[in-house]
């Protein structure tokens, strides 16, 4: 859509959504829920010319206990617009799309869930910019050099790299017996061994990753490469995902003289300075009226889910082609599910309390690595003991031919769980995923509560179309006629969890992750 964009709409719809306001200003979302509410309201005339407007469309503002075709498309085109630049994790577009959601849920009638009356759980990120070629210093006996990256060795950090260069003791890990069963924060491992056993031999003796280790060195058979700096990364999660702070792998030569015992002490510049952003999970709570004998069912929760972000603007078509549209909208991967679990939510709370809590997350950094999701679980804003169940949404936009088409939902993980058999058995029709081979259980935001011990599943009806992950996941190619059929399948899956004291449960020995 790059090009097409009117001016004035993108005005018309910064004023809606961004609002302008300074970061601080966002935790308070109650009151940006009103502002965003009033300023729609106030605005009748040109909220009207934004509807006849495609891509000027503000989002569906309307709150109902029924799930619209009309309401889908609201919510798919105010997350999907270019005016939201593809939504990374941290970016502004995030950033607006985060308000849009809040808002709408405290128009559903939500209560704030992250604490302190806001909607927003932040989540501290940071981004390195690289000033220069990071440099390794080795010293050992009679030996003292300095290594360059990309020439002698690449490294990943966990958000952990300081800007002043950091020293590490070396310790040589030749067998399983060699890991220390004490993390020490200032040693380096080298570990002699490849990739995967390392990581075993680590997990075995209780370090996760190289959790409390300052660095994991894998020694590889890569060639020496040119001396290079690295991209400036973006933003990502502070030391989240457990392992070491860094991993450096070697390359060339030098794999042989730290395996060797030869080198003794490293030290890392890594030539960067740390840039601080943030991002959020948005969070609404619904609390739950009991069921009469059982008013203890008040205090259980299901989880509903779908993540916010998307994978932004893509730098390689950029530079490519100027004029071609890189705008990467995700209007199916995944505002589709955002906006189904809106409506889920609006139907929930309208009209009798459900029996049940219901927490809607609408996470972020879904596309790097499952990160709100992740924060989420380690930073639960609800009591994660009593989540009974959570119910992922992904990709509903579009009907998958192999399930049958139009209105077909299936489940992530169907035979995992008697959450499936469990649905069919009260006549809601969610369906088998027909493609195991794909792996779809692992790929979405149900897999760090999965980890977690919670059943926990994905519902979509994404039936591997071409504009995967492409610029043109533009709202104008879902159907959302199939979508609100979809969605009410959903809705009484939803109900189903909320409403009833049925318990799913994970079947023998799953879940396998
Ligand atoms: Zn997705």
């Amino acid at each position: 859509m790059a090009g097409g964009y009117p001016r004035s709409m993108l005005r018309l719809l910064c004023s809606l959504l961004l609002l302008a306001p300074a970061a601080p200003a966002l935790q308070d979302t109650a009151l940006q829920g009103t502002v965003l509410r009033d300023t729609v309201l106030r605005d009748t005339a040109r909220q009207e010319t934004a509807r006849e407007d495609a891509d000027g469309f503000p989002g569906d503002l309307t709150v109902s206990a029924e799930v619209g075709a009309d309401e889908l498309r609201g919510h798919v085109q105010a997350l999907a617009s270019d005016a939201m630049q593809g939504r990374a994790m941290g970016s502004e577009g995030s950033h607006a799309t985060a308000r849009y959601l809040a808002a709408r849920l405290a128009a559903a009638g939500f209560e704030p869930g992250a604490g302190e009356g806001s909607f927003l759980q932040r989540i501290p990120l940071q981004r390195l910019n690289y000033s220069g070629v990071p440099e390794l210093l080795v010293k050992g006996k009679g030996l003292e050099e300095v290594l360059y990256n990309g020439e002698s060795f690449t490294f990943s950090s966990r958000g952990a790299i300081p800007g002043e260069p950091r020293t590490f003791k070396v310790q040589v890990v030749r067998e399983e017996s060699d890991v220390p069963s004490e993390a020490n924060a200032e040693l380096a491992l080298v570990m002699t061994t490849s990739a995967m056993k390392s990581r075993r031999w680590l997990s075995d003796a209780g370090h996760g990753g190289g959790e409390g280790f300052g660095m994991i060195v894998l020694p590889r058979k890569a060639k020496a490469r040119e001396r290079s700096k690295p991209n400036g990364s973006s933003l990502g999660p502070v030391a989240a995902g457990g392992g070491a702070a860094v991993q450096l792998s070697l390359r060339g030569p030098w794999s042989e003289r730290f395996s060797s015992g030869d080198v003794q002490e490293i030290t890392l510049d890594a030539k960067a300075s740390v840039e601080e952003g943030e991002d959020f999970n948005v969070v609404g709570f619904l609390k739950g009226a009991g069921s009469e004998g059982s008013p203890e069912l008040a205090d259980e929760i299901v989880v509903l889910s779908a993540h916010r972000d998307h994978i932004g603007v893509s730098s390689r078509i950029q530079r490519g082609d100027a004029e071609a549209d890189a705008i990467m909208n995700g209007a199916d991967d995944d505002a589709s599910g955002c906006a189904a679990v809106m409506e889920v939510a609006e139907a929930l709370a309208a009209g009798e309390r459900p029996v049940r809590s219901v927490v809607a997350i609408f996470d972020t950094g879904e596309e790097r690595g499952f990160v709100g999701s992740t924060y989420w679980v380690a930073n639960p804003t609800h009591p994660i003991d009593r989540v009974v169940c959570a119910l992922n949404f992904e990709m509903l936009g579009r009907p998958d031919p192999l399930v049958g088409g139009a209105g077909n939902v299936w489940l992530t993980g169907d035979d995992r769980s008697d959450l499936g058999p469990g649905l069919r058995e009260r006549g809601i029709a969610v369906k088998a995923d027909l493609r195991p081979g794909m792996s779809f259980f692992t790929r979405s935001d149900n897999v760090p509560f999965a980890r977690a011990g919670i059943v926990a599943q994905t519902l979509s009806t994404y039936g591997e179309h071409t504009d995967y992950h492409q610029p043109s996941d533009e709202w104008q190619t879902l159907d959302y006629q199939h979508m609100e059929t979809a969605v009410r399948v959903c809705l009484e899956a939803a109900r189903a969890l909320v409403n009833e004291p049925w318990r799913p449960a994970w079947n023998e020995g799953e879940p396998r992750l």
